[in-house]
């Protein structure tokens, strides 16, 4: 297409603000579907986004608009993650276009989430258009939330656009102000192709699809490229765009959003970032803004049933073929058997993927706690890289260990700051901000990651009762007073309990996990010591009592069928124990364990 008739966008907004029903009014207004072929959000096609209401992966459509100037446009709506965890995927679908939409609810303001995006936005130059939606809403504030978006982002709102996208409010004004408000693309058709690797998946019947932008240059099928960072080289063919079905096109030119299929296996080839040139014809340099993507929550998996670990591990195969951010490794525990060391963006992402293996895959899991990477210096100078708390060496040979940090954004109603500044404060955070704006406190933190994965953001809601949002972003590794602290059962560690913390938070954490393991484990006809230990040295000690002899015998006194009963739940019930030290422990006792609160 002509580059002045192109136009490139994303929609920014906060979790539940309206982005999904905007982008699918959009589709239905450009007639990219028929009113049958709507289902609701189809941007969204995964179950467990449109169960959470969230964008796992970058989406993009192409719409034909003809304009009040009787112009046809070709607009490219990029739908972005909607999730902290997926930061850099936003980074690098936002860089693929000019402008976006920053979509705030009428009712509920300016949250963290679209601050985060719209600074990245600002950051791209992008040109952008408020929506404000929801106005249909009887809470509905336009006046208010268009103040906020002033105040707060400090970007003029007086051309906001009013718009009720599930009422289809407003839809005609906003494709206009794309129009007529975002610059189109610029590029060099002449120049070598260059062009950026934006997103891509596994489909199972063209195999691994690459969405792309266009720079320079121009992309067609039979072309040999080559990927400047991964370094392989593939054979186009495939070209073309998704409306959103998929169709094919002779080529995309510069500006211009689209796919290509190139005979790839594995996603794991196709980097996010990269930049895609010819052979023939080679670009001198990538684009900028690549980065690796590194897993930075760790937890096992293990299989429930142990005979299910050959479908566990042909499930995260199969898994790893759609979603290269993920790692995994083998990991044998004592007492959990043969599992695997997993690698997650962040915690939305741990949980995305042991949803996908329960459900999809039909396999019960136990997870262990998650943890960070810790850098551990060794006193030779040596530097390790720690995953998994089951690994860490002797105390001895460490000379200090660093942990990461992240800076929290957090928007929160007045009334519930007094408790939210305990929690981050409980966590180890530092504040460094605390605003107001509108009735609301903004306020920024920063905190260990460590404290962060457990169950920060569950606290966070559930002591706003849903109201604060958050925000996060790596700010670097400090050195931590940290320590290995082992939990004990019947005095023999149990490795999947054992986690890393802070040397002042570990009593606090080691008596909470005592007791909740005293209440979980059954009696049995000894007395159970459980401790928390770190090193040598017992922090937290709680006994389950022997069970009486007497009780034992009215157990299996008595009729017979009620006898048999007994033995044949208690033969049940062993196959979901491990025994430990002698001990049997039921797997639930292991999840109810691991998860804090
Ligand atoms: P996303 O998370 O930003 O993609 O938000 P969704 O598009 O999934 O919308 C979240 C919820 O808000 C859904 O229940 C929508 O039906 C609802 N919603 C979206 N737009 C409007 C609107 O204009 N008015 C009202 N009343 N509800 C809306
Ligand atoms: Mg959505």
């Amino acid at each position: 297409a002509d580059l002045t008739h192109i136009r490139n966008f994303s929609i920014i907004a906060h979790i539940d603000h309206g982005k999904s029903t905007l982008a699918d009014r959009l589709i239905q207004r450009c007639g990219g579907l028929t009113e049958r072929e709507m289902t609701a959000q189809v941007l969204d096609n995964m179950d467990i986004e449109k169960e959470r209401g969230i964008t796992i992966k970058a989406q993009t459509v192409r719409l034909d608009y003809t304009a009040k100037d009787g112009q046809t446009y070709e607009l490219n709506l990029m739908d972005t993650p909607g999730h902290v965890d997926f930061a850099y995927e936003v980074s690098r679908s936002l860089a693929a276009c000019e402008g976006a939409l920053l979509v705030v609810d009428a009712a509920q303001g300016v949250e963290a989430q679209t601050l985060a995006n719209v600074y990245q936005s600002i950051e791209h130059d992008h040109e952008i258009v408020p929506v404000i939606n929801k106005i249909d809403l009887p809470a509905a504030e336009p006046e208010k939330v268009k103040a906020e978006i002033e105040e707060v982002i400090g970007l003029d709102a007086s051309e906001a656009v009013l718009a009720s996208a599930k009422a289809g409010i407003g839809i005609d004004e906003i494709l206009e102000a794309i129009v007529t408000k975002i610059p189109a693309p610029k590029g060099d058709r002449d120049a070598p192709l260059k062009a950026m690797l934006v997103d891509s998946w596994y489909d199972p019947y063209l195999g691994v699809v690459i969405l792309v932008r266009v720079i320079n240059g121009v992309l067609k099928k039979g072309q040999q490229i080559k990927f400047m960072i991964g370094g392989t080289e593939h054979l186009v063919d495939r070209v073309g765009c998704m409306r959103p079905k998929i169709e094919q096109l002779p080529e995309l030119g510069p500006g211009e959003i689209g796919f290509i299929t190139a005979q790839i296996k594995e996603i794991a080839q196709t980097r996010v970032g990269d930049t895609i040139t010819t052979v023939k014809n080679p670009a001198a340099e990538p684009l900028p803004g690549f980065k690796e993507v590194q897993p930075v929550v760790f937890c096992g998996l293990f299989p429930v049933d142990a005979n299910d670990f050959e479908k566990l591990r042909d499930s995260i195969h199969k898994l790893r073929l759609n979603d290269a951010s993920f790692s995994f490794e083998m990991e044998t525990s004592a007492a959990l058997g043969f599992g695997f060391r997993c690698g997650f963006l962040g915690l939305l992402h741990l949980e995305i993927i042991q949803e996908r293996l329960s459900r999809e895959y039909d396999l019960d899991l136990i997870t262990t706690a998650p943890s960070v990477v810790y850098d551990i210096h060794m006193n030779n100078g040596e530097l390790r890289q720690l995953h998994n708390p089951a690994d860490m060496p002797d105390a001895n040979h460490i000379d200090h260990i660093d942990e990461p940090w992240i800076e929290a954004t957090i928007y929160v109603p007045d009334e519930y700051l007094g408790a939210l500044l305990k929690l981050c404060q409980d966590r180890r955070g530092i504040q460094k901000d605390l605003t107001y704006v509108g009735g609301r406190a903004q306020i920024k933190y920063e905190l260990p990651l460590n404290e962060v994965v457990f169950d920060f953001y569950d606290r966070l809601k559930s002591i706003s009762r849903g109201y604060a949002s958050f925000d996060y972003h790596q700010i670097g590794m400090r050195e931590g007073d940290l320590v290995k602290m082992n939990i004990l059962v019947n005095n023999e560690p149990v490795d999947a309990l054992s986690m890393i913390v802070h040397r002042g938070a570990a009593e606090a954490r080691g008596r909470h996990m005592c007791e909740r393991l005293k209440d979980l484990i059954p009696r049995h006809l000894f007395k159970i010591p459980i401790q928390a230990a770190i090193g040598g040295k017992v922090i937290a000690r709680e006994t389950i009592a022997a069970l009486r002899k007497d009780v034992t015998a009215k157990c299996y006194g008595g009729d017979i069928t009620r006898k048999k009963k007994l033995l044949e739940k208690q033969k049940e019930g062993k196959k979901r124990m491990r025994e430990y030290g002698s001990v049997q422990i039921p797997q639930e006792a292991f999840i109810a364990a691991l998860r804090m609160g």
